[in-house]
């Protein structure tokens, strides 16, 4: 199981390692005039800036380790509160406790993001951020939550981490709010096993995130910069062999993308009429949900967990570390900061998910409650069979 990128290995990938293993030099710094130095970290930083239409990219060891250092990097202080969806995966809480913030949770709406109507009644003094979760490769109400973000002064962080190549009213996700976090793991639109990337137009944010994903040095492509540095970071830099990886795959994702496209689309014309179910909501008119998924809501939970069953897989609100109430360590560390939540506490999302049910199309993923349906490898035939499959369950 994976996402559609890993399917699509072949010899791109292959030997974009081997030219960096030949080279035998690793580290994502090094002097321009040494020839076996071939900056292919730098050189997808550049690229996925031009894909996305930003004007910085920085490239990040994890999806978890891009939000963290934006969240670092748009001076969010030890307190803030900062608002997400009760629907993402676990990496969001994460990053914003580990910046010593709050999370603040609000509710999905039949996007399976979040509800643009549930956010300013949550909005306090300390509110300082929002992040959109682009959840399963489709696009967030970026209208609305940007109209919300401006009248009360919030950062958007659009956590874009399922959603490479989607793409908002002609925008690229990350691209709309203030930074986007990318993540390049094995489960995403495109992979390098592990690795993240971070977008911005805001070229003070991208000195700071770059700061802070390397132990506070200014940006600088190809060398170690020696000199002063007036900030703290870390280390979540990326080497050249998963460089070299996501930078092969991001030659494929604009194919990738319009492949899913097709074959959700055949498999959602088969299995339109049966009743009793309707497509989630996907907030881009123009279509630019990068159709990783087809996911359908049931009329009843009944009917969710009856056809779920029948296929083998399960309804959403299962799927492990991306439902809030089944993340015991989050649950755990909120009810310490004076946040309790148990199961109920966001009732819109839990009955949404409860009766959503995730069919593959191009993530493969058990742990995302999608580990039955299409690939995007699958055959005319092999979608008619699913459809199929799919029908007889309902009935
Ligand atoms: C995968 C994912 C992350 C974390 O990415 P990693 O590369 O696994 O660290 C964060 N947010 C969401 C919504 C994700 O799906």
């Amino acid at each position: 199981m994976s996402g559609p990128g890993a399917y699509w290995y072949g010899k791109e990938e292959m030997e974009a390692v081997n030219e960096v293993m030949q080279g035998g030099y690793l580290f994502r710094y090094g002097s321009e005039s040494n020839p076996k130095f071939l900056h292919k970290v730098s050189t997808l930083e550049k690229e996925f800036a031009q894909y996305c239409g930003a004007n910085y990219a920085l490239a990040t060891s994890s999806g978890t380790s891009s939000l963290l250092v934006s969240l670092l990097a748009m001076g969010l202080k030890p307190g803030d509160e900062v608002i997400v969806p009760a629907y993402t995966f676990v990496a969001t809480y994460s990053a914003i406790i580990f910046a010593g913030c709050v999370p603040v949770l609000a509710e999905i709406d039949e996007s399976l993001s979040l509800d643009p109507e549930d956010i300013e009644h949550r909005i306090t003094p300390r509110t300082k951020a929002i992040i959109p979760v682009h959840m399963l490769g489709n696009p967030c109400n970026m209208d609305k939550l940007m109209v919300i973000a401006k009248k009360h002064n919030l950062l958007v962080l659009e956590d874009s981490c399922q959603a490479a190549g989607a793409s908002y009213k002609g925008k690229k996700v990350g691209t709309i709010g203030d930074m986007g976090a990318f993540s390049l793991n094995i489960f995403k639109t495109i992979n390098s096993g592990d690795g993240g990337l971070v977008v911005t137009n805001n070229e003070k944010l991208y000195e700071a995130a770059f700061g802070a994903h390397d132990q506070g040095h200014k940006p600088n492509r190809f060398g170690v910069e020696v000199g002063a540095r007036s900030i703290l970071g870390l280390n979540f830099r990326m080497n050249e062999i998963t460089g070299a990886v996501g930078l092969a795959q991001l030659q494929k994702l604009d194919k990738i993308v319009a492949t899913l496209r097709e074959k959700r689309s055949k498999l959602k014309k088969l299995i339109a009429g049966v009743g009793g179910f309707k497509f989630r909501v996907l907030n881009d008119p123009d279509g630019g949900d990068a159709a990783t998924l087809c996911t359908v809501i049931f009329d009843t939970r009944e009917q969710a967990v009856k056809v779920s069953k029948a296929l083998g897989s399960k309804t959403i609100d299962q799927s492990g570390w991306h439902v809030y109430a089944n993340m015991e360590h989050v649950m755990k560390h909120l009810e310490e900061v004076g946040q309790p939540h148990t199961k109920g506490s966001y009732p819109k999302t839990d009955d949404i998910l409860s009766r959503a049910m995730n069919i593959s199309v191009g993530v493969v993923d058990g742990g995302l409650g999608a580990g039955w349906g299409i690939n995007i490898n699958s055959t005319d035939a092999e979608i008619e069979a699913a459809a199929i499959q799919f029908i007889e369950a309902c009935r």
